[in-house]
């Protein structure tokens, strides 16, 4: 696998077209440029790139396969479906991939520590696991609602030795956390490094967590043309904030015979206040110390939002799927809480494969369209994740 190669976008000040950016006050606008420079100077040194890569490939067990779905595609009776297979790295997810390459850049910068929110403790898992690798503290901060709910993930992030900072105001859940964890923060940007968890927030972040989740697309599109000499027909992944699709929508950006389809949760419907399809029924606006699309209020205040899938429920979205819609290079649908659970359970069935309910709504996006294909054509789904951590409440919820 050749090293890094990074895309154009996005500019100087951080704007993929009109989104993305850096909407925060001067004093932090000088930390991130810091933190833009640092990466830039690292990211091009055969250092930091073997130290990655090598990570990457003993410690988390890349490149990851592709795996053809036979029966389930048999059982479509269309395209045939193929699973990048993140769910089998390290940790299980993607995220590794990321919190990787912010700890190793926390220690090439000599910062003393990094800090992060989590909601349902995947983030935290992750970014924990790399800085106990790396060596470096780690502070997650976490709604005490969300401790008592994720009891797995809160163990093991104490048995990884991070600081767990239990957030007990306002809702005591994951919006808490963020103001909890970025006060915190604010104490010392200089020293410290707030590790983002997915390709939001101010510039330099979500081209650094692109950068770091390309190699997603890059193993795929290898991987793929070595069987068939050929790209897949669709490639399709789930939108939360964006990362696993980014990182796997990168390398085929430029082939015009790919077609891109990134699945929002639409939860319990789009007719319903309780979803998260920011990029279907969002507008532009401001979070988080960004611009990009939007679910809010007539105030701009982000309106709440639901997902059965606690890593997809955030109401903005990375600023560059609001450009590749807008430019119309990728297509943005959404399934349903219903549909994630049928394509769960059907995943988990058919193939013995269990995904987790983030990954499942780009299987139900899959499972809708592969029946309208032919049989000859191809659809690879980014399986962002397994669903371990899923499995008690969807057995609760269904009564198996
Ligand atoms: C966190 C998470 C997501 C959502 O995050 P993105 O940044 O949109 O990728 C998706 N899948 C899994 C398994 C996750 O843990």
């Amino acid at each position: 696998m050749s090293k890094f190669d990074f895309a154009p976008m996005p500019d100087k000040e951080g704007f993929f077209g009109n989104y993305g950016g850096q909407i925060i006050p001067p004093e932090l606008k000088k930390v991130m440029d810091d933190i833009d420079q640092a990466y830039e100077t690292i990211r091009q040194t055969d250092e930091f790139q073997d130290e990655l890569m090598s990570l990457f490939q003993d410690y988390v067990g890349r490149p990851s396969p592709i795996y053809h779905a036979k029966r389930l595609s048999e059982q479509l009776g269309g395209a045939q479906i193929f699973l990048k297979r993140e769910d089998l790295n390290h940790t299980g997810a993607h995220k590794i991939n990321h919190c990787l390459g912010e700890a190793l850049l926390a220690k090439f910068m000599g910062k003393k520590k990094v800090l992060a929110e989590t909601g349902a403790g995947q983030h935290g898992v992750a970014l924990a696991t790399a800085c106990a690798l790396v060596g470096i503290p780690c502070e997650i901060h976490m709604g005490q609602v969300d401790i008592e709910k994720e009891h797995p993930n809160v163990t093991k992030m104490k048995i990884l030795g991070c600081k767990l900072v239990p957030v007990t105001r306002g809702t005591a859940t994951l919006k808490d956390a963020v103001d909890s964890a970025f006060e915190a923060y604010l104490e010392n940007p200089v020293e410290y490094l707030y590790a983002i968890g997915s390709v939001v927030g101010p510039h330099p972040f979500p081209k650094m967590v692109r950068d770091f989740q390309s190699i997603i697309g890059r193993e795929a599109r290898q991987q793929f043309n070595d069987k068939f000499a050929k790209n897949p027909d669709v490639i399709t992944a789930c939108v939360g904030g964006g990362s696993n699709a980014m990182g796997l929508f990168t390398a085929f950006l430029d082939d015009d015979d790919v077609k891109i389809v990134g699945v929002e949760p639409a939860g319990k419907g789009l007719d319903t206040p309780d979803h998260s399809a920011t990029m279907t029924l969002g507008t532009p606006g401001e979070l988080h110390g960004f611009k990009c699309y939007v679910l809010q209020d007539d105030d701009g205040e982000p309106l709440p939002v639901h997902s059965i899938a606690s890593g997809l429920d955030y109401p903005g979205v990375g600023p560059q799927h609001c450009y590749l819609k807008d430019i119309e290079r990728v297509e943005y649908e959404s399934a349903t809480d219903e549909e994630c659970l049928n394509a769960f359970m059907t995943l988990s069935r058919v193939e013995g494969i269990i995904p987790a309910l983030e990954s499942a709504h780009a299987v139900a996006w899959a499972m809708r369209v592969a029946p309208t294909m032919g049989k000859d054509q191809r659809i690879l789904i980014n399986l962002s994740g397994r669903g371990d951590k899923d499995a008690d409440y969807v057995a609760e919820k269904l009564g198996l």
